[in-house]
């Protein structure tokens, strides 16, 4: 608490992947995250609230279908995007008008929120562009010396980011599908917007981000059965192998039975341990478009992606 007050930055869990916190209203602090992951100061955060904050001290106006959504929702997975008060910093949203909010399930990030009081600015902690961190030892292997402090709350549960949907302009729009199916969602609310083209974009959100250092490269189908797989590739499957038991230690299995919220709390982790065998490439086998399968997919199509 008192590295928080100071306006430094701690390692926190929540159900989506670990965040790096610090003091959404003190500019200092929200620097220090920048700094801390290398994120280019236009990629705004998200600020994460205890349950039964006063959501009005930051947000200027609650609309009745955000009221739906966070008596259903919250705590939970979900980020909501409102028109801004002045208290919060423009670093913290990038200059824009709006603010993304959400309250973590994770009891140990309501814990700490609760006694903090005030919103936390709580990115995912990796080095900017890189793999999202699932447990504490990924933390520290991504941001090491940087975070004085990371608590420890185990292994993710949801293991994929927060849905965003942005309730600031009448319209319900998706800006990133994450850890509430967008299914689930619309049978709450009905209809959710997406952008024109149908790609789910927002402020930030890069085309190249969630990358291994091995290149990723995302398959049409699964591996066949009766070929090998090279040497020097690892494969991210989704239901199973069947190769040879040579093969197995380049292979990482997403959910032997087909349960897509198992998959998305171990695609991180799975990415990870193949990122770290060194190999030539990676190849990952289609998940369905479906539930969290839309997640998945997103940050599998980022992974694979060169650039910006
Ligand atoms: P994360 O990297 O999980 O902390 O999520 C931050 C992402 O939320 C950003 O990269 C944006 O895509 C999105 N976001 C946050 N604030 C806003 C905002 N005011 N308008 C649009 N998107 C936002
Ligand atoms: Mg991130």
């Amino acid at each position: 608490m008192a590295l928080l007050r100071d306006g430094q930055c701690v390692g926190l869990p929540t159900e989506t992947v670990y965040g790096l916190a610090g003091d959404a209203l003190n500019p200092a602090a929200l620097a220090g995250i920048f700094a801390g992951k290398n994120r280019p100061r236009f990629d705004p955060l998200i600020l994460h609230v205890a349950e039964g904050f006063a959501l009005e001290k930051i947000a200027a106006d609650i609309p009745p279908v955000a009221r739906t959504l966070m008596a259903r929702f919250w705590p939970g997975p979900l980020t909501l995007l409102f028109a801004k008060r002045e208290l919060v910093p423009d670093l913290a949203t990038a200059g824009l008008p709006t603010v993304a909010v959400r309250c973590p399930a994770h009891p140990v990030a309501q814990a700490l929120l609760r006694e903090f009081g005030g919103p936390l600015a709580a990115p995912s902690a990796n080095q900017f562009g890189r793999i999202s961190p699932t447990t504490a030892a990924a933390v520290a292997d991504e941001l090491g010396d940087a975070v004085p402090l990371i608590l420890d709350g185990g292994p993710c549960r949801v293991g994929v980011e927060s849905t965003i949907l942005n309730v600031s302009g009448g319209a319900v729009t998706l800006l990133r599908p994450g850890g509430i199916a967008l299914e689930e969602v619309t049978a709450v609310i009905g209809r959710v917007g997406r952008p024109a083209d149908g790609a789910v974009t927002a402020p930030g959100m890069l085309k190249s981000h969630y990358a291994p250092r091995t290149p990723l490269e995302r398959l049409a189908a699964p591996w066949p059965a009766d070929r090998a797989l090279p040497v020097n590739v690892a494969l991210l499957a989704w239901r199973g192998f069947a190769g040879a038991d040579g093969e197995r230690r380049r292979v990482r299995v997403l959910a032997a039975d087909g349960e897509l919220s198992l998959a998305a709390a171990r695609l991180f982790q799975c990415l990870r341990e193949l990122d770290a065998l060194g190999m030539e490439k990676i190849f990952a086998e289609p998940v369905p478009a479906r539930g969290l399968g839309l997640a998945i997919n997103d940050r599998l199509e980022r992974a694979s992606a060169f650039g910006i």
